[in-house]
C-alpha cells in the first residue's frame, strides 16, 4: 500500500527529520503539537498541523485516543512514532490498526514481546544467545530480591521491566541496600512507565555498550546496518555515539550482527530497530533489550551506511522489500554524534531553560546538525532536554574528531546553557581519543570534566589589580 499522507507522533528534531524523508519521497506530513508547541519548528515545516487537546495530567502526545483523534481528522494513512512517548506503546499500535491505519513499526506482538525486558530475554535466550546474567523473573519482595542478588553474586543492578531512557535503574553493591533499591525502583517503575515491574541482572563493571542497527522488511528479509558505540554515558543515558566500534574486530562486528538479525527474525520483527548489547569483553556481549523504533544516535549509522534509516522505515510499511542485501553494506569511514541537551555541565547537568537568541549552526565539509531550534525560539519546559545532534564524518576516527571538534567550535546557540563547550573538552580527552573507555569513563574522570576555576597565584593577583578592590 503506497502512503499518500504520514502522521509523524512526535515533536522536537525527530519529528523534523522524519518530515523531511516524508517530503523526499514525496509524501504529505501532518505534525501533531500541543499548546506550548505552537510555534515549534515541526509545525511550521509540515505540510498540516493537528492542536491537541490537554488531557489532564499526562502529555497529550502520550494520549493515544488524541493522538487517534488527530489520525482520523487528517485522513492520513499511517503514522510515524519516532522514539519516546508513543513509539514502542503495543496498544498505540494496536488502535491505530483498528482505525485500518498503518503503524511505521513492528507487529504488535513484537512490540509487546520486546517491550517487556524479562519476556525479551527470555526469548533470547531460548535462541541460544547469551543475555546479562540474571533470573528471568519479575522480583514480588524484598526476600524475593535478597535470594535472587544471593545467586547472581554482587553488584546486581535491578531494574523495570518496561524501562528506557536510562531510568528505572538501581545498582547495588552489598546486600544491606538491596530493600530500599527495590523500593525505589519499583516506585520509579511505576511513576515513569506505569508498570512496577522490576527484575534483577548482575551489574556488569566497566563494559562497553554496543548496539546492533538491524532492517527487516514483511518478506523476511532481514539486514544489519553494523554496530554503533554508546559507551560514553552519563547515569545510564547516552551522551555521545559513534560508528564504527574501535573494540570490535571485523569477525566480531559479522559475528554481533548476525546476532542480532537472528535475534530480529524470532519476533518477525520488521522495520527498523536496534539490539543492544553490553560488552563483558569483545567476546563476551550478552543482549541486554531490544530498542523496536527508530534510536536518537541513527544518523550515525546512516552516515557510514547511506542508508536514510526512516525513508528504510517508511518503504518497509508500505509493503516494499529491502532494496539491497548485507553483501551490499559495507561501513565506510568513521561517524560520530554528540547530543547538545538544555542542561549545565558546570552544575551537575542541571536542567536550562530559555528563548533561543543568535543561533549559528555548524557546516561544511562531513557535517549534520538535527535540530529543531531556530533564532527566537522559546523552550518549552516540560519536554525532553535534547536541543540539537550534531555528527561528523571522516575516513578515519581521528578525522571524525577534529571534523566534529571543528563544527562544536562553530556552533552558537546564545539564550540557552547547552552541553556543547563539555563536548568539545569530551572529544579532546585522551582517553577518549585512544578509544579505550568503558561505560564509567566519565564517573572516572569527572576530574577532567569540572568548571574550570582559574587559580591566581596572589602577586599574578595584584598584578592584575584583583586586590584593589578589597
Ligand atoms: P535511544 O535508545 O534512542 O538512544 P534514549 O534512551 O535516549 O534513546 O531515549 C530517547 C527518548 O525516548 C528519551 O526522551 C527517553 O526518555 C524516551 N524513552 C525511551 N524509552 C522509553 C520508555 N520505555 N518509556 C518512555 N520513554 C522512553
Ligand atoms: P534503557 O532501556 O533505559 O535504555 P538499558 O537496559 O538499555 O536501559 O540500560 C541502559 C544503560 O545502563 C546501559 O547502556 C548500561 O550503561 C547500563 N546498564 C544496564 N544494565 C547493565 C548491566 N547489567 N551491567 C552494567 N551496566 C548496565
Ligand atoms: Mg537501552
Amino acid at each position: 500500500m503506497k502512503f499518500q499522507r504520514v502522521l509523524v507522533a512526535n515533536r522536537g528534531e525527530i519529528a523534523v527529520r522524519i518530515i523531511r524523508s516524508l517530503r523526499q519521497l514525496g509524501l504529505e506530513s501532518v505534525a501533531i503539537y500541543a499548546r506550548d508547541d505552537q510555534h515549534s519548528y515541526h509545525v511550521k515545516l509540515a505540510d498540516y498541523a493537528v492542536c491537541l487537546p490537554e488531557s489532564g495530567a499526562q502529555s497529550p502526545y502520550l494520549h493515544i485516543p488524541t493522538v487517534c483523534g488527530a489520525m482520523r481528522a487528517s485522513k492520513a494513512q499511517a503514522v510515524h512514532p519516532g522514539y519516546g512517548f508513543l513509539s514502542e506503546n503495543h496498544a498505540f499500535a494496536e488502535a491505530v490498526q483498528e482505525m485500518g491505519a498503518v503503524f511505521i513499526g513492528p507487529s504488535v506482538q513484537a512490540l509487546r514481546q520486546m517491550g517487556d525486558k524479562i519476556e525479551a530475554k527470555t526469548l533470547v535466550r531460548a535462541q541460544g544467545i547469551a543475555t546479562v546474567p540474571g533470573e528471568l523473573c519479575e522480583l514480588t519482595s524484598v526476600a524475593q530480591v535478597k535470594e535472587v542478588a544471593q545467586v547472581i553474586g554482587f553488584p546486581v543492578i535491578i531494574k523495570a521491566a518496561a524501562g528506557g531512557g536510562g531510568r528505572g535503574m538501581r545498582i547495588v553493591t552489598e546486600e544491606k541496600d538491596l530493600a530500599t533499591a527495590y523500593e525505589v525502583c519499583r516506585r520509579e517503575a511505576q511513576s515513569y512507565f506505569g508498570n512496577p515491574a522490576v527484575f534483577c541482572e548482575r551489574y556488569i563493571q566497566n563494559p562497553r555498550h554496543i548496539e546492533v542497527q538491524v532492517l527487516r522488511d514483511t518478506h523476511g528479509n532481514g539486514v544489519h546496518l553494523f554496530e554503533r558505540d554508546c559507551s560514553i554515558q552519563r547515569r545510564n543515558q547516552k551522551l555521545l555515539e559513534e560508528a564504527p566500534s574501535r573494540y570490535l574486530s571485523p569477525e566480531q562486528r559479522a559475528e554481533l550482527g548476525a546476532r542480532a538479525v537472528k535475534i530480529a527474525e524470532a519476533v518477525d520483527y520488521c522495520g527498523a530497530g536496534t539490539v543492544e548489547f553490553i560488552c563483558e569483553s569483545p567476546d563476551h556481549a550478552y543482549f541486554m533489550e531490544m530498542n523496536t523504533r527508530i534510536q536518537v544516535e541513527h544518523p550515525v549509522t546512516e552516515m557510514i551506511t547511506g542508508i536514510d534509516l526512516i525513508e528504510a522505515q517508511i518503504r518497509i510499511a508500505q509493503g516494499e522489500p529491502l532494496a539491497f542485501s548485507q553483501e551490499d553494506l559495507c561501513v565506510q569511514g568513521h561517524a560520530i554524534e554528540v547530543r547538545i541537551n538544555a542542561e549545565d555541565p558546570d552544575q551537575g547537568f542541571i536542567p536550562t531553560s530559555g528563548t533561543v537568541g543568535a543561533l549559528q549552526l555548524p557546516g561544511g565539509p562531513f557535517v549534520r546538525t538535527d535540530t529543531h531550534l531556530y533564532s527566537g525560539y522559546i523552550l518549552p519546559t516540560r519536554y525532553d532536554s535534547m536541543l540539537a545532534k550534531v555528527l561528523a564524518w571522516g575516513p578515519t576516527r581521528q578525522a571524525a574528531i577534529s571534523c566534529l571538534l571543528r563544527a562544536l567550535q562553530e556552533l552558537r546557540i546564545e539564550g540557552v546553557t547547552t552541553t556543547a563547550r563539555f563536548h568539545e573538552r569530551l572529544l579532546q580527552h585522551p582517553v577518549f581519543q585512544s578509544a579505550d573507555f568503558t561505560t564509567n569513563f566519565l564517573q572516572q574522570y569527572a576530574k577532567d570534566f569540572e568548571p574550570e576555576i582559574y587559580a591566581l597565584e596572589s602577586d599574578e593577583a595584584a598584578a592584575i589589580g584583583l586586590y584593589s578592590q578589597l
